[in-house]
């Protein structure tokens, strides 16, 4: 199977664009904060974090090195204690930085899901990780200990953020993080702002499904797992890019189509994409990757490689 790493390696070029944005802090309202991670230099994923009266709450552990990136200026906002991480899902760039948080005194939190997934994937893909990472090779696994089924609240009164799960999109655990007074809403990569997309562990004709239930929570600002922030569109155009891969791969299976014959046209269907200005962001270097996951989820056989 394809490792997510090389996934996220092959989107790098397409990021170049975004990384003038990188590594600031954002104020996305009272005392919730965004920091785009640097996918393109480091791999690092996005965070957001949430100052509460008696605890900080981090949306995502980052790479060990991004959590490095992050954790001083939490402290430079707050000396509150950072009591808990959510992993919005199980992979790398978003839960292998555990370690460091449990450091600071942490738990991790999760949807069980993630820690199913820990149990698939791993010690193995973090050893093959830190043969390329110096920040892996210098930490240790570390899966979510405060699993969630459902949901999970933090509410103090003042603050109230929902860890929600609403079923298979990116991964099989994936956590959203909600917060309904200010409605904020942090995605992981359930949702991603550019071309970021790795569907190799998730499943994408239930990924549409999914997201359409999250689109009823009536977020409006959208922190996604990688790119920058944005609106309720994040959601949409995320979503319309899977609909415009399958709606075009369907009408290839219901035509009789081989898989040789879809893995050639998919340069077509690339283009025909990427004339749409809300959807070209979501092209990159996974295109036929998208197309071919799309073909086996509705029964075709994988493509010959
Ligand atoms: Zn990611």
């Amino acid at each position: 199977m394809k490792h997510w790493v090389a996934a996220v390696a092959s989107v790098v070029a397409f990021s170049v664009a975004s990384i003038a944005e990188v590594n600031k802090v954002e104020t996305v309202s009272k005392d919730v904060y965004f920091h785009e991670g640097d996918i393109g230099r480091k791999g690092h994923c996005n965070n957001g974090w949430v100052v509460f009266k008696d605890y900080v709450l981090v949306i995502d552990a980052n790479f060990p090195s991004g959590a490095d990136e992050v954790i001083p200026k939490i402290r430079a906002i707050t000396d509150k204690p950072i009591r808990f991480v959510f992993d919005t899902h199980h992979h790398g760039d978003h839960a292998y930085g555990n370690e460091v948080f449990v450091k600071q005194g942490a738990v991790p939190v999760a949807h069980e899901g993630v820690l199913e997934m820990f149990k698939k994937f791993e010690p193995k893909r973090w050893d093959d990780t830190a043969k390329g990472r110096k920040d892996v090779a210098a930490s240790k696994v570390k899966a979510p200990t405060l699993l969630f089924r459902r949901d999970l609240v933090f509410d103090d009164g003042e603050h109230r953020l929902e860890l929600l799960h609403f079923g298979v999109a990116h991964t099989e655990g994936d956590g959203f993080a909600w917060m309904p007074k200010e409605k904020i809403l942090f995605t992981g990569d359930a949702a991603v702002n550019g071309a970021y997309n790795f569907a190799g562990d998730g499943n994408i004709l239930q990924w549409i499904n999914t997201l359409a239930a999250v689109q009823k929570l009536g977020a409006e600002k959208i922190c996604p797992g990688h790119g920058p922030m944005g609106g309720p569109e994040i959601l949409e155009d995320q979503r319309n890019y899977f609909v415009a891969v399958r709606d075009g791969v369907k009408a290839w299976k219901d035509a009789g189509k081989s898989a040789a014959d879809v893995k050639a046209a998919s340069k077509d269907l690339k283009e025909s994409i990427r004339k749409n200005d809300r959807l070209a962001r979501y092209i990159g270097g996974s295109f036929e990757a998208h197309v071919e996951k799309v073909w086996t989820e509705l029964g075709g056989e994988a493509f010959a490689k």
